[in-house]
Protein backbone atom coordinates (compact mmCIF):
# COMPACT_ATOMS: atom_id res chain seq x y z
CA UNK A 1 0.00 0.00 0.00
CA UNK A 2 1.27 3.57 -1.07
CA UNK A 3 1.13 6.63 1.04
CA UNK A 4 -1.87 8.52 -0.39
CA UNK A 5 -1.57 12.12 -0.64
CA UNK A 6 -4.67 13.62 1.11
CA UNK A 7 -3.60 11.26 4.33
CA UNK A 8 -1.47 13.48 6.56
CA UNK A 9 -1.79 11.79 10.05
CA UNK A 10 -0.79 8.74 11.64
CA UNK A 11 -1.94 7.03 14.71
CA UNK A 12 0.17 4.11 17.05
CA UNK A 13 -0.87 1.83 19.61
CA UNK A 14 1.32 0.52 22.08
CA UNK A 15 -0.91 -1.81 23.90
CA UNK A 16 1.34 -2.14 26.90
CA UNK A 17 0.92 -1.15 30.30
CA UNK A 18 1.92 -1.43 34.16
CA UNK A 19 -1.03 -2.45 35.10
CA UNK A 20 -4.51 -2.80 34.08
CA UNK A 21 -6.94 -0.12 35.35
CA UNK A 22 -10.95 -1.67 36.60
CA UNK A 23 -12.70 0.65 34.03
CA UNK A 24 -10.62 0.00 31.03
CA UNK A 25 -12.02 -1.53 27.69
CA UNK A 26 -9.14 -0.61 25.60
CA UNK A 27 -6.65 -2.82 23.58
CA UNK A 28 -4.17 -3.62 26.12
CA UNK A 29 -2.10 -6.13 28.10
CA UNK A 30 0.54 -6.25 30.78
CA UNK A 31 4.13 -4.92 29.63
CA UNK A 32 6.30 -7.60 29.61
CA UNK A 33 9.91 -7.43 27.65
CA UNK A 34 9.25 -11.31 26.24
CA UNK A 35 5.65 -9.58 24.37
CA UNK A 36 7.37 -5.98 23.48
CA UNK A 37 10.07 -6.99 21.92
CA UNK A 38 8.35 -8.99 19.25
CA UNK A 39 5.46 -6.17 19.04
CA UNK A 40 7.43 -3.85 18.28
CA UNK A 41 9.43 -6.01 15.56
CA UNK A 42 6.01 -6.31 13.91
CA UNK A 43 5.08 -2.36 14.40
CA UNK A 44 8.10 -0.90 12.52
CA UNK A 45 7.33 -3.76 9.73
CA UNK A 46 3.30 -2.73 9.83
CA UNK A 47 4.72 1.24 9.50
CA UNK A 48 7.00 0.46 6.36
CA UNK A 49 4.26 -1.62 4.55
CA UNK A 50 2.70 1.92 4.35
CA UNK A 51 5.44 3.54 2.95
CA UNK A 52 5.07 7.07 5.22
CA UNK A 53 6.34 10.24 4.32
CA UNK A 54 6.21 13.63 5.81
CA UNK A 55 3.18 13.31 8.09
CA UNK A 56 1.64 16.30 9.70
CA UNK A 57 0.52 14.47 13.09
CA UNK A 58 1.57 11.72 14.80
CA UNK A 59 0.11 10.75 18.08
CA UNK A 60 1.49 7.49 19.77
CA UNK A 61 -1.39 6.36 22.16
CA UNK A 62 -2.13 3.30 24.56
CA UNK A 63 -1.87 1.60 26.55
CA UNK A 64 0.97 3.51 28.12
CA UNK A 65 3.81 4.13 25.37
CA UNK A 66 6.00 5.11 28.30
CA UNK A 67 5.82 1.15 29.77
CA UNK A 68 8.07 0.44 27.44
CA UNK A 69 11.77 0.38 28.57
CA UNK A 70 14.18 3.55 27.35
CA UNK A 71 15.95 1.56 25.01
CA UNK A 72 12.25 0.59 23.54
CA UNK A 73 11.03 3.78 23.61
CA UNK A 74 13.82 5.37 22.25
CA UNK A 75 13.74 3.01 19.69
CA UNK A 76 10.37 3.92 18.35
CA UNK A 77 10.61 7.86 18.40
CA UNK A 78 13.87 7.20 16.16
CA UNK A 79 11.74 5.18 13.51
CA UNK A 80 9.04 7.61 13.93
CA UNK A 81 10.19 10.96 14.23
CA UNK A 82 11.92 10.25 10.81
CA UNK A 83 7.52 10.35 9.60
CA UNK A 84 7.15 13.69 10.68
CA UNK A 85 6.61 16.72 8.24
CA UNK A 86 8.24 19.89 9.24
CA UNK A 87 6.04 21.75 11.90
CA UNK A 88 3.47 18.52 12.65
CA UNK A 89 2.54 17.64 15.34
CA UNK A 90 4.32 14.72 17.52
CA UNK A 91 1.87 13.84 20.50
CA UNK A 92 2.93 10.70 23.23
CA UNK A 93 0.54 9.80 25.74
CA UNK A 94 2.04 9.17 28.74
CA UNK A 95 1.05 7.99 32.60
CA UNK A 96 2.35 9.77 35.63
CA UNK A 97 4.33 6.66 37.17
CA UNK A 98 6.35 5.97 34.26
CA UNK A 99 6.54 9.90 32.62
CA UNK A 100 10.50 9.65 34.22
CA UNK A 101 13.18 12.62 33.21
CA UNK A 102 14.70 9.51 30.62
CA UNK A 103 11.42 9.04 29.05
CA UNK A 104 10.98 13.29 28.68
CA UNK A 105 14.33 13.89 27.57
CA UNK A 106 14.41 10.86 24.91
CA UNK A 107 10.98 12.77 23.37
CA UNK A 108 12.31 16.08 23.68
CA UNK A 109 15.43 14.83 21.39
CA UNK A 110 13.14 12.92 18.92
CA UNK A 111 10.55 16.18 18.41
CA UNK A 112 7.77 14.68 20.13
CA UNK A 113 5.71 18.79 20.82
CA UNK A 114 2.85 17.56 22.31
CA UNK A 115 2.49 15.66 26.25
CA UNK A 116 -0.60 13.90 26.57
CA UNK A 117 -1.30 12.88 30.46
CA UNK A 118 -3.40 10.64 32.01
CA UNK A 119 -4.29 12.24 35.32
CA UNK A 120 -7.70 10.97 35.99
CA UNK A 121 -8.29 12.69 39.34
CA UNK A 122 -6.28 14.74 41.86
CA UNK A 123 -7.83 12.92 44.50
CA UNK A 124 -4.97 10.06 45.49
CA UNK A 125 -7.76 7.56 47.71
CA UNK A 126 -9.86 8.20 43.88
CA UNK A 127 -6.73 7.67 41.76
CA UNK A 128 -6.43 4.28 44.10
CA UNK A 129 -9.53 3.19 43.67
CA UNK A 130 -9.58 3.54 40.15
CA UNK A 131 -6.70 1.59 40.17
CA UNK A 132 -3.78 4.38 39.27
CA UNK A 133 -0.92 4.55 41.73
CA UNK A 134 0.02 7.67 41.25
CA UNK A 135 -0.66 10.95 43.31
CA UNK A 136 -1.61 14.11 42.59
CA UNK A 137 1.31 15.55 43.94
CA UNK A 138 3.48 13.29 41.88
CA UNK A 139 1.44 14.41 38.40
CA UNK A 140 2.37 18.35 39.55
CA UNK A 141 6.55 17.09 39.94
CA UNK A 142 5.87 15.69 36.31
CA UNK A 143 4.31 18.67 34.55
CA UNK A 144 6.79 20.95 36.04
CA UNK A 145 9.77 18.30 34.68
CA UNK A 146 8.13 18.44 31.10
CA UNK A 147 7.99 22.33 31.48
CA UNK A 148 11.63 22.08 32.42
CA UNK A 149 12.47 20.24 29.56
CA UNK A 150 10.99 22.48 27.24
CA UNK A 151 7.14 21.10 26.30
CA UNK A 152 5.04 23.98 25.49
CA UNK A 153 2.08 22.16 24.31
CA UNK A 154 0.63 19.79 27.14
CA UNK A 155 -2.96 17.94 27.81
CA UNK A 156 -3.85 16.36 30.92
CA UNK A 157 -6.82 13.96 31.34
CA UNK A 158 -9.36 14.12 33.89
CA UNK A 159 -12.48 11.91 34.49
CA UNK A 160 -15.37 12.27 36.27
CA UNK A 161 -18.75 10.28 36.99
CA UNK A 162 -16.83 7.73 40.11
CA UNK A 163 -18.96 6.04 42.22
CA UNK A 164 -19.93 7.99 45.21
CA UNK A 165 -18.73 11.54 43.88
CA UNK A 166 -19.66 14.70 44.80
CA UNK A 167 -20.24 18.03 42.93
CA UNK A 168 -17.56 19.60 46.08
CA UNK A 169 -14.74 16.63 44.87
CA UNK A 170 -15.48 17.57 40.80
CA UNK A 171 -14.68 21.37 41.52
CA UNK A 172 -11.89 20.77 43.48
CA UNK A 173 -10.77 18.20 40.91
CA UNK A 174 -11.32 20.71 38.16
CA UNK A 175 -9.92 23.49 40.29
CA UNK A 176 -6.08 20.99 40.66
CA UNK A 177 -6.12 20.33 37.16
CA UNK A 178 -6.81 23.91 36.25
CA UNK A 179 -3.70 25.02 38.58
CA UNK A 180 -1.48 23.33 36.60
CA UNK A 181 -2.21 25.26 33.70
CA UNK A 182 -1.49 23.07 30.78
CA UNK A 183 -3.14 24.02 27.38
CA UNK A 184 -5.35 21.51 26.77
CA UNK A 185 -7.33 19.31 29.18
CA UNK A 186 -9.76 16.65 28.09
CA UNK A 187 -12.47 15.67 30.65
CA UNK A 188 -14.20 12.21 30.68
CA UNK A 189 -17.40 10.51 32.27
CA UNK A 190 -16.96 7.20 33.46
CA UNK A 191 -18.31 4.65 31.46
CA UNK A 192 -18.80 1.16 32.53
CA UNK A 193 -18.24 -1.27 29.87
CA UNK A 194 -19.22 -4.73 29.44
CA UNK A 195 -15.22 -6.85 30.04
CA UNK A 196 -14.38 -4.31 32.09
CA UNK A 197 -13.65 -5.36 36.55
CA UNK A 198 -16.02 -2.42 37.02
CA UNK A 199 -18.78 -3.88 35.15
CA UNK A 200 -18.12 -7.37 36.49
CA UNK A 201 -18.22 -5.95 39.98
CA UNK A 202 -21.51 -4.37 38.82
CA UNK A 203 -20.73 -0.54 39.46
CA UNK A 204 -23.25 1.56 38.20
CA UNK A 205 -22.41 4.64 35.87
CA UNK A 206 -23.60 8.25 37.31
CA UNK A 207 -27.51 9.03 37.06
CA UNK A 208 -28.33 11.42 34.17
CA UNK A 209 -29.44 14.81 36.77
CA UNK A 210 -25.93 13.94 38.69
CA UNK A 211 -24.30 13.50 35.30
CA UNK A 212 -25.73 17.08 33.63
CA UNK A 213 -25.47 18.84 37.15
CA UNK A 214 -21.39 17.72 37.06
CA UNK A 215 -20.96 18.48 33.45
CA UNK A 216 -22.84 22.29 33.42
CA UNK A 217 -20.58 23.12 36.23
CA UNK A 218 -17.32 21.53 34.70
CA UNK A 219 -18.50 23.55 31.41
CA UNK A 220 -18.53 26.98 33.46
CA UNK A 221 -14.96 26.25 35.59
CA UNK A 222 -13.39 25.41 32.40
CA UNK A 223 -14.52 28.82 30.56
CA UNK A 224 -14.81 31.07 33.47
CA UNK A 225 -11.03 29.62 33.32
CA UNK A 226 -10.07 30.57 29.68
CA UNK A 227 -10.46 27.01 27.99
CA UNK A 228 -12.95 26.85 24.86
CA UNK A 229 -14.65 23.51 25.01
CA UNK A 230 -14.11 23.01 20.93
CA UNK A 231 -15.19 19.30 21.47
CA UNK A 232 -17.62 17.23 23.82
CA UNK A 233 -15.42 16.02 26.13
CA UNK A 234 -11.72 18.71 24.94
CA UNK A 235 -10.89 22.49 25.67
CA UNK A 236 -7.91 24.12 25.14
CA UNK A 237 -6.51 27.50 25.40
CA UNK A 238 -7.11 29.21 22.16
CA UNK A 239 -4.58 27.68 19.05
CA UNK A 240 -3.67 25.13 21.31
CA UNK A 241 -6.51 22.50 19.77
CA UNK A 242 -5.18 18.63 18.74
CA UNK A 243 -4.65 18.79 15.61
CA UNK A 244 -4.26 15.51 15.09
CA UNK A 245 -7.71 14.69 17.11
CA UNK A 246 -8.63 17.08 14.80
CA UNK A 247 -8.52 14.53 11.84
CA UNK A 248 -10.74 12.17 13.32
CA UNK A 249 -13.43 14.62 14.26
CA UNK A 250 -13.64 16.80 10.76
CA UNK A 251 -13.83 12.99 8.85
CA UNK A 252 -10.52 12.79 7.25
CA UNK A 253 -8.09 10.17 6.53
CA UNK A 254 -5.82 8.87 9.03
CA UNK A 255 -3.24 5.67 9.45
CA UNK A 256 -3.63 3.29 12.05
CA UNK A 257 -0.96 0.97 13.37
CA UNK A 258 -0.44 -1.22 15.98
CA UNK A 259 -2.63 -3.89 18.18
CA UNK A 260 -6.20 -2.93 17.78
CA UNK A 261 -6.08 0.31 15.86
CA UNK A 262 -7.90 1.86 13.49
CA UNK A 263 -7.36 3.42 10.16
CA UNK A 264 -9.57 5.18 6.76
CA UNK A 265 -7.09 4.98 3.97
CA UNK A 266 -8.35 5.38 0.56
CA UNK A 267 -11.98 5.11 1.30
CA UNK A 268 -11.49 2.33 3.60
CA UNK A 269 -12.25 2.27 6.85
CA UNK A 270 -10.23 -0.55 8.59
CA UNK A 271 -9.57 -2.43 12.21
CA UNK A 272 -6.32 -4.14 12.89
CA UNK A 273 -6.56 -7.43 14.40
CA UNK A 274 -6.52 -7.48 18.83
CA UNK A 275 -5.54 -11.03 18.59
CA UNK A 276 -1.44 -10.64 19.54
CA UNK A 277 -0.47 -13.77 17.68
CA UNK A 278 -1.98 -12.91 14.89
CA UNK A 279 -0.66 -9.67 15.25
CA UNK A 280 2.58 -10.62 15.79
CA UNK A 281 2.44 -13.06 12.25
CA UNK A 282 2.06 -9.98 10.43
CA UNK A 283 -1.96 -10.66 10.13
CA UNK A 284 -2.58 -6.82 10.84
CA UNK A 285 -6.08 -5.66 9.55
CA UNK A 286 -9.02 -7.88 10.46
CA UNK A 287 -11.90 -5.90 9.46
CA UNK A 288 -12.48 -3.78 6.08
CA UNK A 289 -14.99 -1.35 5.73
CA UNK A 290 -15.62 0.36 1.91
CA UNK A 291 -17.26 3.86 2.75
CA UNK A 292 -19.81 4.17 0.19
CA UNK A 293 -21.93 7.59 0.44
CA UNK A 294 -24.28 6.52 2.42
CA UNK A 295 -21.47 5.48 5.31
CA UNK A 296 -19.46 8.01 4.78
CA UNK A 297 -22.81 10.45 5.68
CA UNK A 298 -23.30 8.69 8.53
CA UNK A 299 -19.52 9.17 9.59
CA UNK A 300 -19.22 12.99 8.13
CA UNK A 301 -22.47 13.67 11.10
CA UNK A 302 -20.82 11.37 13.49
CA UNK A 303 -17.69 12.90 13.54
CA UNK A 304 -18.33 16.62 12.74
CA UNK A 305 -20.93 16.95 15.27
CA UNK A 306 -19.15 16.38 18.60
CA UNK A 307 -17.43 19.90 17.37
CA UNK A 308 -18.34 23.41 18.97
CA UNK A 309 -18.35 24.35 15.46
CA UNK A 310 -20.53 21.52 13.69
CA UNK A 311 -20.30 21.26 10.18
CA UNK A 312 -20.47 23.66 7.11
CA UNK A 313 -23.89 23.34 5.57
CA UNK A 314 -21.95 24.46 2.01
CA UNK A 315 -19.73 21.45 2.44
CA UNK A 316 -22.63 18.88 3.39
CA UNK A 317 -24.44 19.72 0.23
CA UNK A 318 -21.02 19.98 -1.76
CA UNK A 319 -20.49 15.72 -0.78
CA UNK A 320 -23.90 14.65 -0.63
CA UNK A 321 -25.79 17.11 -3.39
CA UNK A 322 -28.74 17.71 -0.39
CA UNK A 323 -29.62 20.89 1.35
CA UNK A 324 -29.64 19.67 4.92
CA UNK A 325 -31.59 21.89 6.42
CA UNK A 326 -34.36 21.47 3.78
CA UNK A 327 -34.44 17.91 4.20
CA UNK A 328 -34.54 17.38 7.88
CA UNK A 329 -36.43 21.05 8.54
CA UNK A 330 -39.02 19.66 10.56
CA UNK A 331 -36.91 17.82 12.74
CA UNK A 332 -34.42 20.75 13.23
CA UNK A 333 -37.33 23.22 14.10
CA UNK A 334 -38.05 21.17 16.89
CA UNK A 335 -35.16 20.59 17.83
CA UNK A 336 -34.23 24.73 18.27
CA UNK A 337 -37.46 24.71 20.08
CA UNK A 338 -35.28 22.80 22.71
CA UNK A 339 -32.52 24.68 22.13
CA UNK A 340 -30.33 21.60 21.33
CA UNK A 341 -29.31 23.20 17.55
CA UNK A 342 -27.79 26.40 16.93
CA UNK A 343 -27.03 27.77 13.17
CA UNK A 344 -24.45 30.36 12.53
CA UNK A 345 -21.69 31.72 10.07
CA UNK A 346 -23.23 29.00 7.52
CA UNK A 347 -22.67 26.03 9.93
CA UNK A 348 -24.88 23.80 11.93
CA UNK A 349 -24.01 22.43 15.27
CA UNK A 350 -25.46 21.20 18.31
CA UNK A 351 -25.61 23.59 21.30
CA UNK A 352 -24.20 22.59 25.02
CA UNK A 353 -27.85 21.40 25.64
CA UNK A 354 -27.81 19.20 22.29
CA UNK A 355 -24.27 18.00 22.77
CA UNK A 356 -26.18 16.38 26.43
CA UNK A 357 -28.20 14.41 23.91
CA UNK A 358 -25.63 14.13 21.11
CA UNK A 359 -26.04 10.40 19.87
CA UNK A 360 -30.51 10.32 20.13
CA UNK A 361 -29.68 13.41 17.59
CA UNK A 362 -27.40 12.25 15.50
CA UNK A 363 -29.22 9.00 14.94
CA UNK A 364 -32.44 11.12 13.65
CA UNK A 365 -30.37 12.29 10.81
CA UNK A 366 -29.22 9.04 9.52
S1 LIG B 1 -6.67 3.27 31.44
FE1 LIG B 1 -4.70 3.54 30.43
S2 LIG B 1 -3.22 2.80 31.96
FE2 LIG B 1 -5.20 2.02 32.60
S3 LIG B 1 -5.30 -0.02 31.68
FE3 LIG B 1 -6.28 1.40 30.27
S4 LIG B 1 -4.71 1.98 28.82
FE4 LIG B 1 -3.69 1.07 30.62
Amino acid sequence: MTNSTNNKSLYIHIPFCEHLCPYCDFTKLFYFEKFSKPYLEALFKEIDSYHLIKMDTIYIGGGTPTSLSDIEFESLLKKVSNLLNRGGEFTCEANVENLTSQKLSLMARYGVNRLSIGIQSTHDERLSQIGRFHTFEKARDVIKNARDVGFKNINVDLMYGFPGQTLDEVKDDVNNILSLKTEHISIYSLIVSPGTLFFNKNIKEQNQDDSRLFYDTILQMMREAGYERYEISNFSKPGYESRHNLVYWHNQEYYGVGLGASGYVNGVRYKNTSNFEKYLAGDCVSEREKVDQKLLREYFLLTHLRLKEGFSLSEYKELFNKDFLQKYQTKIDEYAKNNFVKISDGNFAFTDDGLMVMDRLILSFF
